[in-house]
């Protein structure tokens, strides 16, 4: 069976953590989307690990992980990554790369800064990892497949036709040194040399495994809000980070796609800039954020404070249609417990009006939250395996976000760790 793990809010709800669990009984892991831009914070027996690339099921012997044809493909990030994990005591992990993925070239990531520089003021909070560059170059027909590494001739006859573009941007809209084309054809050598064990036909992979009937698990980036088409555009990632598309980021048929396993924070964090209606500062904002996660909200990627909100059950709610919630992880519930009182977002005031539809991003921009203020449970979760020892205002608070997303809690994580979680029947 083939199932998914997405996020239904900006990125960071706990994603890792939820795939580390369920890539305990699958045997591929699929990473089909995204970059090196994001990461997720995996906590387990080998210690704690923030990964960027690397699919999530890289901890477990039995699990073939895989770099899908939809990733931003960053070789030496990715490589960085294996060798740390194998150096801090993890067994060689399997690994699979997809012939038809795209490179993130070095200059990707030199146009990502020079282009936020540019920008200045008005920049879109880019991780820098070269992330629009690419896939602006993938969708107007002249990024590198790893396939095409494997073919010097047409590599290089292909460097020296893009890189007459690229300089000419470099020099006169950057101000900023050209291309070397032979230093660039060596540097795609060494990641030829990098990935070659590993290169194999992912679709006709997959394709036979769907009929061996194997566990397959498609590990998601980011959330919905943060999707090229229905996020909260232009304050977007450059790839879409819905269920569906790992359909195409990893080349099998929609309708295989049985679970959609969504993943929702108990509270709002969010990266970069746009709009946050249920954003909350000054020590209010501080507390939950020290607070939040393990260990604090800070960016795996970048290390950047992030903004802090109330749950937002108007985007949450959004988030998980746009997903296709089957099933909605709840995470990170432990961390409210030092709460007398949680307001929740319930609609948003849009020019006099109240809603609990998510609106487009120029109204989003207008909105006000209407919060619902529930009473705390002023203790400490941590620990609690079954549903039923949950304290009620904590079963309360649940049931709530429950009735206002219209999808299915039916886990709940109440703790980093891959046993801090409680299963839950819904109620709806
Ligand atoms: P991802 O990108 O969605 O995987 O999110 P992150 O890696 O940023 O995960 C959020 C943080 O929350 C990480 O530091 C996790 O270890 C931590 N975390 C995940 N689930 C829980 C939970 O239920 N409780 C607590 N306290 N922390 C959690």
């Amino acid at each position: 069976m083939v199932r998914a793990i997405v996020g239904a809010n900006w990125g960071d709800e706990g994603k890792g953590k939820i795939t580390d669990m369920m890539s305990q009984e699958s045997d591929i892991v699929i990473r089909f989307q995204g970059g090196a831009n994001a990461g997720h914070t995996i906590v387990n027996d080998y210690g704690k690990f923030a990964l960027h690339t690397l699919p999530s099921g890289v901890f477990s012997q039995r699990t073939t992980n895989i770099i899908g044809n939809g990733v931003a493909l960053n070789i030496p990030v990715l490589f960085g990554e294996l060798n740390e994990v194998i150096q801090r005591g993890v067994p060689k992990p399997k690994l699979m790369i997809s012939d038809r993925a795209q490179i993130v070239m070095p200059y990707h990531v030199l146009f990502d800064q020079y282009e936020e520089e540019r920008l200045g003021k008005a920049s879109f909070g880019s991780t820098k990892s070269g992330i629009a560059p690419f896939y602006s170059d993938k969708y107007a027909k002249i990024g590198f497949q790893v396939q095409e590494l494997f073919d010097e001739e047409y590599l290089k006859e292909k460097i020296s036709r893009v890189c007459v573009q690229k300089n000419i941007l470099l020099k006169h809209l950057y101000n900023k040194p050209e291309i070397d084309e032979e230093e660039l054809f060596n540097t795609l050598m060494e990641y030829r040399a990098m990935v070659e064990p590993y290169v194999a036909d992912v679709s006709l992979f997959l394709n036979q495994a769907i009929k061996d009937g194997k566990e397959i698990l498609l590990e998601g980036q980011l959330g919905s809000l943060k999707d090229s088409d229905h996020g909260i555009y232009p304050m977007v990632t450059s790839s879409s980070t819905l269920a569906a598309y790992g359909a195409i980021g990893a080349g099998i048929p929609p309708y295989e796609i049985k679970k959609i396993v969504t993943v929702c924070k108990a509270y709002s964090s969010a990266v970069g800039a746009g709009a946050f209606v249920s954003e909350i500062f000054g020590e209010e904002a501080d507390e939950l954020r020290r607070r939040g996660g393990d260990g604090g909200e800070y960016g795996a990627t970048t290390g950047r404070p992030r903004r802090m909100g109330w749950f937002d059950c108007v985007a949450s709610k959004y988030g998980c249609r746009m997903q296709g919630a089957t099933d909605v992880a709840f995470t990170v519930l432990d961390v409210l417990g030092y709460l007398d009182k949680i307001p929740v977002c319930v609609g948003y005031e849009l020019d006099g009006e109240v809603t609990d539809e998510f609106p487009t991003t120029r109204q989003l921009e207008r909105c006000k939250p209407v919060l619902e203020v529930l009473d705390g449970w002023n203790s400490d979760i941590r620990g609690i395996r079954s549903y039923e020892e949950l304290p009620e205002n904590c079963k309360r608070y649940i049931d709530f976000v429950e009735q206002h997303l219209g999808y299915p809690i039916t886990m709940v994580s109440n703790g980093p760790k891959r046993e801090d979680i409680i299963y839950r029947d819904s109620k709806l």
